[in-house]
């Protein structure tokens, strides 16, 4: 293929014809983050090929609106889930309701699932032929002279352009206790979410590993499919995720707050006396910003004491859920508890957890049927046996951010290798919460996503305007000089080479005619059919 063809592409207002040198960019898992990256890049009319891979069954759902349980809501109100952070009101468009209904609704995580699916549907059509779904496990992605080649589990490479991981949130590690023999059996889950979607009903009591949004979760759907099971959820602090308060009160507007962890969370408890809703609410649009001025070891400082008690209270269950879990809780049915487990062992007809409790020292025992490992996400990417990043960290393309959180990534969401050098991948989503902390929810992935996509549209289209910008063959031709100029947005040098009359007499009779886009359109038109005459 020559540069030209890629600029008829570019520029031809009818659609993309297969073959053609667009380029190409892989998006690894089809997520919230996955879908919203796919959504930008397909918006921009002159922006590439996007091939979604995604390993799980439904494109567009993810972990988080997989679940087809009426009773998992999401943990935002409507009015702050739009997709879009430039239309805010976009999800409450598509749902139908108002503004003020929007601040009150928390509709189901299924239902958010469709509207993802509905974005990426609306994209796909407005951009016939850019858009391919590769249903296959990623499992590595290594550099090739001009772009990446993605790996798939069932054999095959792709090359592509650009490569963007979005691939969510690492397998939970087994928590330390839980003995080999535990872990191979029926007895014991490590994937929660496989887990609920399965429908599986909970043998006798349950033991839930963690005690955050994942195991009120799992806990609720216990509570239906075993309704007389006793639930304990047991977690290091022993602390639940705490509700929203039923009416929306708008977060009061701040100054950014600075200094250390101690002066910042002394101040928010300070205002949580009175409002502790208010309080993290204010709060949470500086929190980036805020982690990012701190330094590493004020960073692990607010890891080690302020982390807990900042995700319950960030981290909130929509009032209707809070319910059911009360109600679980009023008919003894769920407890929570503080303490570290020591260990997890086969015992007759189930298991049996020891744990040292929180402020204690004589351990606790508990028989159970069985036990679900609700502990979170692995964070330390240097340990994931995901194939993926275990070969990304291999080749040193990647490594882990300082806190451990995540992979280290540079403002621009690019992966940051062993020595230091970004390479040019991008990851979007939770792992790449190390820069900012806060990227685990809708409203910090979704302008992510969109900066991600605006950063490769400009680098892509440089990288071909690049290669214009000399002409085929090294020569230069004035036409793919000026069209090169064009791509890359140097308007005003593009101006002054169409006046220095250097471009062809066609282009520039339709420069004078019609103005600069349409004489670029002119040119893609006469280059087509050179192309179709040769
Ligand atoms: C249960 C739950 C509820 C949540 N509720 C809310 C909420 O109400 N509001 C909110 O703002 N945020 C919520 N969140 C936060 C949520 O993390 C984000 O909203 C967002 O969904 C994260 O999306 P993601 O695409 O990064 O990750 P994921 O949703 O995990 O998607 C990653 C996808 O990548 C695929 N994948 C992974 N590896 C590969 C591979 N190697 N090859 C191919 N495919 C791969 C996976 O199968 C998966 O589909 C919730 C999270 C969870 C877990």
């Amino acid at each position: 293929m020559t540069p030209h063809l890629a600029i008829v592409t570019k520029l031809a207002p009818t659609p993309f014809a297969a073959g053609t040198p667009r380029p190409t960019v892989a998006v690894i898992g089809a997520g919230f983050s996955g879908v919203l990256t796919a959504v930008h890049l397909l918006r921009a009319p002159d922006g590439p090929r996007v091939l979604l891979i995604e390993r799980g069954p439904r494109f567009g759902r993810g972990a988080a609106y997989s679940s087809a349980n009426a009773g998992h809501l999401l943990n935002v109100r409507g009015a702050n889930m739009s997709a879009l952070p430039d239309a805010p009101g976009h999800f409450l468009e598509w749902l139908g309701v108002d503004q003020a209904e929007g601040e009150r609704v928390f509709v189901t995580r299924d239902r958010y699932g469709a509207y993802l699916q509905s974005l990426l549907r609306e994209a796909a059509g407005a951009a016939v032929g850019r858009l391919a779904f590769e249903h296959d496990d990623a499992v590595d992605v290594a550099r090739t002279s001009g772009g990446w080649s993605v790996g798939l589990a069932m054999g095959r490479r792709v090359k592509v352009d650009a490569v963007v991981l979005a691939i969510g949130n690492l397998a939970p590690p087994a928590p330390e206790g839980v003995s080999e023999d535990v872990l191979k059996s029926d007895r014991w889950v490590a994937d929660p979410w496989a887990w609920i979607e399965a429908k599986t009903p909970a043998t006798g009591d349950v033991l839930l590993i963690g005690s955050g949004l994942t195991a009120v979760d799992v806990a609720l759907s216990i509570g239906e499919s075993a309704p007389n099971a006793q639930i304990l959820a047991l977690s290091r602090h022993g602390l639940a995720p705490r509700a929203h308060a039923p009416i929306h009160a708008v977060a009061a507007r701040r100054e950014p707050p600075s200094g250390s962890v101690r002066t910042v969370m002394r101040q928010i408890r300070n205002e949580a006396r009175e409002d502790w809703r208010a309080a993290i609410d204010s709060l949470r649009p500086h929190i980036q910003e805020l982690w990012r001025s701190w330094s590493v070891t004020e960073r692990k400082r607010f890891l080690r004491h302020a982390r807990p008690w900042w995700e319950v209270s960030r981290h909130r269950l929509a009032p209707e859920v809070a319910a059911d879990l009360d109600r679980l809780a009023a008919a003894g049915l769920f407890e929570v508890a503080g303490g570290r487990l020591m260990s997890l062992t086969l015992a007759p007809g189930g298991l049996e957890a020891v744990w040292r409790p929180r402020g204690g020292s004589a351990p606790q025992r508990r028989r159970v049927g069985m036990a679900i490992n609700c502990a979170g996400p692995l964070s330390d990417v240097e340990r994931a046996r995901d194939p993926i990043i275990a070969g990304l960290i291999r080749a040193g393309l990647a490594r882990s951010d300082a806190c451990r959180l995540g992979l280290d990534v540079d403002r621009a969401s690019r992966l940051i290798g062993a020595d230091g050098t970004v390479e040019g991948l991008y990851a979007v989503g939770p792992l790449t919460r190390g820069q900012v902390y806060e990227m685990t929810s809708v409203p910090d992935i979704r302008i992510q996503a969109a900066d991600v996509a605006r950063a490769l549209l400009a680098e892509l289209t440089g990288r071909v305007a690049e290669s214009l910008a000399d002409g085929p063959d090294g020569k230069t031709d004035p036409l793919s000089r000026a069209l090169g100029l064009y791509l890359s947005e140097r308007t005003a040098e593009l101006d002054v080479e169409i006046q220095d009359k250097s471009a062809s007499r066609r282009m520039r009779s339709a420069w004078e005619l019609r103005g600069r886009r349409e004489a670029l359109d002119e040119v893609a038109a006469w280059l087509e059919a050179r192309k179709t005459d040769a």
